[in-house]
């Protein structure tokens, strides 16, 4: 592997083609993302802290929920380190952007 290779960020195997988000996925996390999205968008999940039901946002190719009374943002298991993968492989600016800003 050279460094030139671009991986895919969540699998860390796969050789990606960029996604649109800007986070490099391979073609097999690209569909499981699609799917877990589409599950996800059928579960809606409540802030622990306000019971407010809380909506859907990408970020970095990962789905999290956020709280529209804290702006608090849960991820699933695994998410935390594929967020962190993420920003490792330089996507920090893109990272800053999609938190700041509301999809
Ligand atoms: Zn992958
Ligand atoms: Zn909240």
């Amino acid at each position: 592997m050279t460094q030139s290779d671009v991986i895919c960020v969540r699998c860390g195997k796969e050789p990606a083609k960029r996604a649109e988000s800007g986070v490099p996925t391979c073609d097999n996390c690209e569909r499981l993302l699609q799917a877990s999205l589409k599950a996800k968008s059928e579960e809606s999940r409540n802030c622990p802290v306000h019971s407010t039901e809380m909506t859907k946002e990408i970020v970095l190719n990962i789905v999290v929920d956020r709280c529209p009374s804290c702006q608090g943002i849960w991820l699933d298991g695994g998410e935390l380190d594929l967020l962190k993968k993420a920003i490792k492989a330089g996507m920090s600016d893109d990272f800053a952007r999609a938190m700041l800003l509301p999809w």
